[in-house]
């Protein structure tokens, strides 16, 4: 073997940055969501302080660069701050994740000097942001949506209703998808900056979900809403490609979510079943259960693997599609699977909410339904299979 060779780092050792970073995040996440999570599910809201709390933490700003009073991290950072985040609380990771992986990342990619001045030094500090794509009759048909917007002085004014939307509670500007020219199908779809107050703009009601409650999901009503050119993303008529790219790299990013639920569903089954005596001994002494928690954590690892190799790619500059949608969809099976198993070793208990690993199972389903279905995702792998 030649001397020369290059040894690839393994894909899980964090470089020390990377490590505290994770570490610190999941200090904070433990310390100070973990006493809130079970209020703000019960609630179905964010816990406020707790918000002004992740601002100063600097996870509402990852990649945003220091030059602009981000964290000047990389995407892999964000994913490990997803991560660490959702362990403790999914619902915290989400809002996390659609900030980063989804806003900001299409700001930093799409937005014009002006934007990126306008924007990005409020996403360090106040400002939370909101991407808005799926409408009632679009959602696995995406580019089908019915939102439009038509040239109106030196804007543009939209006029439709968007559903589902991630922090419409909390956000103070849109990213909205809306098509000038639907004679030209989807490359007539354009993607545009509203920000809250906007005349013609509304949130509507508020979705009453079966997990990730204390994440607001939210309709937004556009009335002729008028836009100045300027708060175009790109360019007119090519909002399909800020969508499609955008959700590319936000798939990883939910896959880091499902990641630490599963993560955090692990160790509160290993905790518990340590202290639960039944037939005189601790159940965790059960070989039974011994091979129930290996199971567990043999999920917990194959999804980190597919999640940091996603976010690594991603980072270097390398194709990583089809990985992203391994990812997304092996991490949403395995959150449900291993949040169930967690409620089965924990018997009557599992069952309610009294104890954490009920919420973790009724957060795990998202994942298999936003950022693109199970079956977008073995569209996407298929496609590539078949080279079709
Ligand atoms: C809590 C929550 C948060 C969300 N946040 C956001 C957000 O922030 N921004 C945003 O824009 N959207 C958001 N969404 C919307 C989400 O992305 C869509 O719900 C999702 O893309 C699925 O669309 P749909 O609900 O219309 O389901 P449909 O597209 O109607 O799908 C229903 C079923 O049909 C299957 N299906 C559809 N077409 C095919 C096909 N061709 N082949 C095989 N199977 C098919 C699907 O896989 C699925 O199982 C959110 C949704 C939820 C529930």
């Amino acid at each position: 073997m030649s001397q020369t060779l290059t040894a690839i780092p393994a894909l899980t050792r964090l470089a020390e940055d990377e490590a505290i970073f994770r570490d610190s995040v999941y200090e904070f996440a433990d310390r100070e969501i973990r006493p809130l999570t079970r209020e703000m599910d019960d609630h179905a809201k964010f816990n406020p302080d707790l918000i002004k709390k992740l601002f100063e933490l600097g996870v509402m700003s990852v990649e945003v660069p220091e030059s602009y009073g981000g964290a000047g991290g990389t995407f892999f950072h964000s994913v490990l701050a997803v991560e660490s985040l959702s362990r403790v609380d999914p619902s915290i990771g989400v809002l996390v994740d659609v900030q980063n992986t989804l806003v900001i990342n299409a700001v930093m990619k799409w937005g014009s000097d002006e934007l990126k001045r306008k924007y990005l030094p409020k996403f360090a500090t106040n400002l939370i942001g909101a991407y808005c794509l799926s409408e009632a009759g679009s959602g696995s048909d995406a580019f089908a949506l019915a939102t439009r917007a038509t040239e109106k002085g030196d804007g543009f004014a939209i006029t439709g209703r968007k559903l589902w939307i991630t922090n419409g509670n909390e956000a103070d500007m849109f990213i909205v998808f809306a098509n000038v020219n639907p004679d030209a199908g989807y490359r007539g779809i354009t993607a545009f900056i509203v920000d809250r107050g906007t005349p013609g703009f509304t949130v509507g009601k508020k979705e009453d979900k079966l997990g990730i409650r204390a994440s607001s999901t939210c309709e937004l009503l556009f009335e002729d809403c008028v836009v100045p050119k300027s708060q175009i993303l790109g360019d007119v008529g090519k909002g399909y490609k800020v969508a499609i790219e955008t959700l590319n790299e936000g798939r990883i990013g939910i896959g880091a979510q499902m990641l630490g639920l599963a993560q955090g569903a692990l160790d509160h089954t290993i905790k518990y079943v340590k202290e639960r005596k039944q037939f005189g001994k601790a159940i965790g002494e059960f070989q039974g259960v011994q091979f129930q928690l290996a199971r567990m954590a043999m999920d917990v690892e194959t999804t980190r693997l597919l999640v940091y190799n996603s976010a690594r790619l991603r980072d270097a500059g390398h194709p990583f599609l089809t990985e992203a949608a391994i990812c997304k969809i092996h991490s949403s099976e395995v959150a449900e699977r291993v949040a169930s198993m967690a409620i089965n070793l924990y018997g009557g208990n599992g069952f309610v909410k009294e104890y954490p690993v009920e919420k973790l199972y009724r957060d795990a389903k998202i994942g298999q339904i936003y950022e693109g279905t199970s079956n977008m995702q073995l569209m996407t792998i298929a496609k590539d299979l078949l080279g079709s």
